[in-house]
């Protein structure tokens, strides 16, 4: 039998960058996805965020954007870590548990829970290969509809960015807010909702049930993206209890 030949060293580079490392996204220590201190730090009082925006509903984030918080949502949005969806997911599911006890938010059994992701446009879905803000949202909901006591739980992706829009990374507030201006829509009526039984399954069912309704996204840092799409869904006859987010800039 011959020997298994050592690969050349450019081979064996390019096999080295197939692995991705094994670290914690909010810290890089290694050996762990999500380590329990980076963990801690989405575990505080929830913050009732101020933004430049006029929001007409209660802005809600788990922790400021900075640290470990912040590095966890960059990695999970532009650096492949997709698994940190998860541990993001029950640090959010927390939140609402706990904004439900203190009164904020209707019990599950009371009110069915609606979940909107906060859409992205085309070129960002494209650049990042998924749609992130979704898979967030799609992990809180079976954390939500999992959860005891659990409740109906809809994932309604109503709102869709159209048109031609540059990324807002990197913009100010002024260009950040010209640059959504008109762009958040509701997507057409047909728009498939997933719900666990229980919950409004349809848009027309949606807009004559009384739910709990957030908005969720990643991080709000001036608030124009959130009032974008409150503004959106509230013509639409869908009110809105408020907005829940990762961390606030
Ligand atoms: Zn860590």
């Amino acid at each position: 039998m011959p020997r298994r030949r050592t690969p050349a060293p450019d081979w064996a580079a390019a096999l080295a960058d197939l692995v991705v490392p094994l670290e914690c996204g909010g810290c890089g220590c290694p050996r762990q996805r999500w380590c329990q201190a980076c963990a801690a730090t989405l575990e505080g009082p929830l913050l009732r965020a101020r933004t430049r925006a006029d929001l007409p509903v209660p802005v809600w984030a788990l922790a400021r954007h900075a640290g470990p918080p912040a590095r966890a949502v960059s990695a999970y949005k532009d650096r492949g870590r997709t698994d940190l969806a998860v541990p993001l997911a029950a640090a959010l599911a927390v939140a609402v548990d706990g904004l439900r006890a203190a009164g904020e938010l209707a019990e599950p059994d009371e009110l069915p829970t609606v979940l909107v992701p906060a859409p992205a446009s085309a070129r960002a879905r494209r650049r990042r290969g998924t749609d992130h803000v979704r898979g967030i949202v799609d992990a809180l909901a079976a954390d939500l509809a999992g959860s005891v006591p659990g409740g109906p739980v809809c994932v309604a992706p109503l709102l869709e960015v159209r048109g031609r829009v540059r990324d807002a990374a990197g913009l100010d507030a002024g260009a950040r807010a010209r640059n959504l201006a008109g762009r958040i829509r509701r997507r057409p009526e047909g728009t498939a909702l997933r719900a666990t039984p229980g919950a409004p399954a349809t848009v027309g069912a949606l807009l004559a049930t009384r739910a709990t309704v957030l908005l969720v996204d990643d991080v709000v840092t001036t608030g124009a993206t959130a009032a974008a799409c409150v503004g959106a869904l509230r013509a639409g006859g869908l009110a809105v209890d408020g907005v829940l987010c990762v961390t606030a800039a």
